[in-house]
This record gives C-alpha cells, sequence and structure tokens, in this order.
C-alpha cells in the first residue's frame, strides 16, 4: 500500500520534489530528473541513471561524486521521454561526453537512444550501456534479451568511479560493459505493489507462495512455488546464480542481497546467513557485499541475489568512494565542483518559431486535426483499455488519451507562439512521447515529430508532401520499434494506411478521396489483426489470448487516421499542383 500521497498522478514528480529538498548539498532539480549540485572543476565524464520512479534508492538516490551525475527520472514504472533525458544530459555534461545507464527496457532503450541522438547532433557524445543482469528474463542465448534489476546499481557505480577518476567516454562505457557482462541476479518475489491510489496491487501471488524470477514490474518469471525456508530460499538463490558463473571468472565477488522495498532488513540478514557461506564454501572471497535496498519496486515484497565476478579493474571502481544521498562508502577529498549547472545548459521551454503564412494557415488545421484525435481518444478510452487487458496490461485508453491531451495543449501553446505546421506538430510529438507512458506513447510521438520535420513550416503540403510526411510517421516508428507487418502492433495498420495513400495520389486520385481510402483500408487491416499472434510488445507472453481480439494500437491507429482526414486533407485548391 501506497498511503502517503496527494493527486496520485503527481506522485513522482512530488517525491522527486522533496527528495531534492532535502539534499540540496549533493543534488539539485532540472527538467526531466536531477544532476549533481555542482560542476566538476575539470570535464568528466556524466554517468547518467535513469528509468521510471518506484525504484528508490535507484535512480536518483545515487547522484553524487564517485557515483552518477545525474538521473532522468520517469513517472511511475515508466520510462522517461526523450525530452526528459536530453535535458538531464545537458545539464549533466561538463564536456567530456555522457554516457546513459539503464536497465534493459524497450522504452527506456528507445528514449534513451533518442536523445543521444539527439545529443550526437549537437555534438555531444552521448553513449549507452544497458544493463541485462535478470537471468530468469531470458536464456543463456539470449542475454541481449535480459532485463535488467538490481545488478544495475554494481554496473553504475563501477561507471560511476570510473568516471571520477577521469577515465575517457570510451574507457567507461567499455568499463560498464564489462561490468554487465559479468553481473547475474535472480529475484524472487512475495507479493505484489500497489501504485498511489490503486485499490488493488499491480499483480498478485496466491498467500504463501512466491514467483521466482518474477520481474520488478510483475513480468512473468519462472515458476510459481511453495514458500520455502529462508535455508532453502538462499540455497535456491545461490544455485541458480552460481550455475550461470560466466567462463573464466575470478574468485572475487561483488554481491548485493536486496530488498524490494517491504521485505525488512532483518529477514535480508537471516538470508545472508546462509548466502555468504555457501559462496564462501564455493571458494570465493566477498568484496564489500551490500545487504539492504538498493533497487526497489515500490512496496513489492520480495529480494534479489546479484553476483559480479570481479577483476582487478572492476574491483578498483567497486570498492571505490562514493558520497550519494543513499549511498556513501569510504572518505577522500573529493572535487567539490566550482559553480552550479549554467543557466545556458538547462534546457527550458523553446523558442521562437519562423513560419510562413501559408504554414500558419495549415498549422491551424493540423491543430484542429489534434483536437478531434483528442477528443476522440477520450470517447474511445475504455474500449481501447479493455482491448490491452486482453493480453496487455490495460493501458492502451489511458495512454493515448494522455498523450494526445498533452499534443492538443503543446501544439495550441506552438500555435500561439508562431509554429508553422511542422514545428507545431514536432512539439506536439515531443509532448505526446512525454506525457503518454508506454510503449505506444512513445512511437506515436517520435512519429508525429518525424511527420512535422518531413511538413515543414514553409509550404502548404501538395499530396505528395503530405503523402511523404505519413511515409516519414510510419519510417520512424518502424525504426524504433522493429515491427514488422504480422507482428500484431499498429504497424499492421499504418503500413498499409502509407501505401494506400502513395498508391492512390500517385495514380490521380483527389488527395480527400485518396485519405478516406486509405483509411477505409487500415480499418480493414486493423480489424484483421484478430486473427494475428503478437510477436511484438508486452502482449506477446499472452499471444494465444491475443487471438481473436484486434490490436489496440492498430485499432486506434485506423480510428485516428480516419478522423483527422479531414483536416489534414482540406488544403487551398491552389496548393494543391503536383
Ligand atoms: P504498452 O504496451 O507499453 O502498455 P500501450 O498499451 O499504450 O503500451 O500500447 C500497446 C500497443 O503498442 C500495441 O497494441 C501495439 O500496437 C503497439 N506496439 C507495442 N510494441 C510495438 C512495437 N515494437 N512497434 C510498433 N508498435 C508496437
Ligand atoms: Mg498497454
Amino acid at each position: 500500500m501506497t498511503r502517503i500521497f496527494n493527486d496520485p498522478a503527481d506522485f513522482a514528480d512530488e517525491a522527486l520534489a522533496g527528495f531534492c529538498d532535502a539534499h540540496p548539498d549533493l543534488v539539485r532539480p532540472v527538467e526531466g530528473g536531477a544532476v549533481r549540485r555542482n560542476r566538476p572543476a575539470t570535464p568528466k565524464v556524466a554517468v547518467i541513471t535513469g528509468g521510471g520512479s518506484g525504484h528508490y534508492p535507484a535512480f536518483a538516490g545515487i547522484i553524487g561524486p564517485g557515483f552518477a551525475d545525474g538521473a532522468v527520472v520517469g513517472n511511475i514504472f515508466t520510462s522517461p521521454s526523450a525530452q526528459q533525458a536530453y535535458s538531464v544530459a545537458k545539464a549533466a555534461n561538463s564536456g567530456a561526453g555522457v554516457v546513459f545507464t539503464y536497465g534493459n527496457y524497450a522504452g527506456d532503450v528507445m528514449n534513451f537512444g533518442m536523445a543521444s541522438e539527439r545529443l550526437a547532433a549537437e555534438g555531444i557524445r552521448a553513449e549507452n550501456v544497458i544493463v541485462t543482469d535478470d537471468i530468469a528474463s531470458a536464456s543463456p542465448g539470449e542475454i541481449e534479451k535480459r532485463r535488467g534489476i538490481a545488478g544495475d546499481f554494481v554496473v553504475f557505480k563501477v561507471m560511476g568511479a570510473a568516471a571520477e577518476a577521469g577515465l575517457d567516454l570510451d574507457s567507461v562505457v567499455r568499463l560498464g560493459r564489462k561490468a554487465n557482462g559479468l553481473t547475474r541476479t535472480i529475484g524472487t518475489a512475495f507479493s505484489g505493489c500497489t501504485f498511489p491510489g490503486a485499490e488493488q496491487p499491480l499483480f498478485s501471488l496466491p498467500e504463501g507462495q512466491m514467483g521466482l524470477g518474477l520481474g520488478i514490474h510483475g513480468e512473468p518469471g519462472l515458476f510459481d512455488t511453495e514458500l520455502p525456508s529462508a535455508v532453502e530460499l538462499g540455497q535456491e538463490l545461490v544455485r541458480r546464480v552460481l550455475a550461470e558463473t560466466p567462463a573464466g571468472a575470478s574468485q572475487r565477488l561483488a554481491v548485493i542481497l536486496n530488498g524490494l522495498g517491504s521485505t525488512k532488513h532483518e529477514e535480508l540478514f537471516v538470508l545472508w546467513r546462509t548466502v555468504a557461506p555457501l559462496l564462501r564454501d564455493a571458494g570465493y572471497t566477498l568484496v564489500m557485499p551490500e545487504v539492504g535496498e538498493l533497487v526497489t519496486s515500490l512496496d513489492m515484497a520480495g529480494v534479489s541475489l546479484t553476483l559480479t565476478w570481479l577483476d582487478d579493474e572492476l574491483e578498483q571502481y567497486w570498492t571505490a568512494p562514493a558520497l550519494t544521498p543513499a549511498y556513501r562508502r569510504g572518505s577522500v577529498g573529493f572535487d567539490a565542483g566550482i559553480s552550479e549547472v549554467a543557466d545556458e545548459d538547462l534546457v527550458t521551454e523553446a523558442a521562437n518559431y519562423s513560419s510562413t503564412d501559408e504554414s500558419r494557415a495549415y498549422a491551424a488545421q493540423c491543430l484542429n486535426a489534434l483536437d478531434t484525435t483528442s477528443s476522440l481518444l477520450r470517447a474511445s478510452e475504455s474500449m481501447l483499455g479493455d482491448m490491452d487487458a486482453i493480453a496487455g496490461d490495460g493501458d492502451h485508453g489511458r495512454g493515448m488519451v494522455r498523450g494526445s491531451a498533452a499534443a492538443n495543449e503543446a501544439a495550441a501553446a506552438a500555435f500561439e507562439r508562431g509554429a508553422g505546421a511542422g514545428s507545431l506538430l514536432a512539439a506536439a510529438g515531443d509532448a505526446w512521447a512525454d506525457k503518454a507512458g508506454g510503449t505506444s506513447g512513445v512511437l506515436w510521438g517520435a512519429g508525429l515529430r518525424a511527420f512535422g520535420e518531413r511538413l515543414g513550416d514553409a509550404e502548404t503540403p501538395t499530396p505528395v508532401v503530405l503523402a511523404a510526411s505519413v511515409r516519414a510517421f510510419a519510417d520512424r516508428i518502424a525504426g524504433l520499434g522493429k515491427a514488422e507487418i504480422g507482428d500484431k502492433t499498429m504497424m499492421d495498420a499504418l503500413l498499409p494506411f502509407a501505401a494506400s495513400l502513395e498508391e492512390r495520389i500517385a495514380s490521380g486520385a483527389s488527395v480527400g478521396d485518396a485519405w478516406s481510402a486509405a483509411a477505409d483500408d487500415a480499418r480493414h487491416a486493423a480489424a484483421a489483426t484478430a486473427d494475428l499472434r503478437p510477436l511484438k510488445g508486452r502482449a506477446r507472453p499472452l499471444a494465444e489470448k491475443s487471438l481473436g481480439t484486434p490490436d489496440p494500437g492498430a485499432t486506434s491507429l485506423a480510428m485516428v487516421f480516419a478522423a483527422v482526414g479531414p483536416h489534414f486533407t482540406a488544403v487551398p485548391v491552389a496548393a494543391v499542383t503536383n
């Protein structure tokens, strides 16, 4: 249960604000998260962690000398947006490049990846180190598919210490990837966690049972079993992690016995009493082990065991001093930094727009399209949610409503400031991605930005340019989501739409007729996804349940494209020439 909150929707932001207020000597809030209070005296690599809220002390709790330079803080269990990651990176960058490091979840990978591209375009080198320590989440043959859980902590610590020691970006990244390659975790859950304001836990287990390998957000694990004794549990965890000992690994181990949020420290120590001797009996030296809460999952009851097989350089950085709100180790004279982050490094609301009158006229129509989209999705929220609940997590309606409302609001603000059609849609896309949450929100937001970028701020789009902008929307989503036709995603409606629009325009149909015919094609294609099994996204593990129900993302996309046609295609006759 979470008992202390105001509006549940504000919980993550309020927690971050309170955290920053309580640790003013070490951290300061910035748009999208938090960074160290002071800039380093000499440029150093900025190590930026991140992910959803609800995992304290991950991720903001480990900002400080010897550890992270910043944390990007999303909503509860929700990836932060690319815009948030970009903003935190700008504030944390001191001139030696940045490295984003985070657990392997699709939303985080996409958003940090997009932020990296944006930083690179500005000449700031940005690398990504993705943690994949959870041995229950995929087989040893598919390590790159594994999720990141408490092993995050070791990887972040090694990188933070290496950056503090002045190593360059390539070396910090190399060390991070090495630490990840030598880190394995197995977790087990006893009971689910409950969102602020929610009446039911996010997931639950029968009384007296535990879910071995169950993910920290309720993702399916290995199996459920009767709750064993502490000794049996310790034996099981040690046996499973040691079974995955990397080839040629050393006999020196960093060990984390991690509580997930409502497992008492006393329980962890009882378990440690079994775990530590078993590891020592197996010939290992335990190097600065940690028993406590390092990566949590709200009030989930559960525990995980992480081992990192150390070599000399990993051990050096694992044991190096650190001074952060949630974690302190050793003491040396740190470079206390010189000054606060300069204002010009803080990302704030943009910008002045320059656009033509022609594009302004079309921008007004785009704004109407977004308004229509937002109303339509509001009216369809529960239908889409129910559809997503069959094999997904039931949040598709909510996410689309939040995303489209934020997009509409941002577009209206951009219009007020003089945006042309392209900038208006790009701003709408950023807001959509920022506020929607969920995979579909990231994809819609990035797609809309690409649509706007193709459209530009100069001319009223010709039918050919409009079709090309739809294609840019589709290409961006395909590039990020990597789904193909038949995977049962929104691509199954989007690609037929884009192709049909292009073909009809090429063969001389009016843009209005071409759009509405393409929308019909998309609607049929979306309905036909009922016969498919999902091969991408959250619905994949429950593929069989999904048979007979169309894909929610394809359904909402077809609806929206049908509804916005009149706005996008109502172009001044004079402009419709090629
Ligand atoms: P989440 O899956 O994160 O809960 P939503 O419920 O809002 O997000 O959206 C689910 C929809 O997202 C799916 O129905 C599917 O159409 C779409 N989707 C999921 N993964 C992908 C992907 N990799 N590429 C394209 N679309 C995807
Ligand atoms: Mg969903």
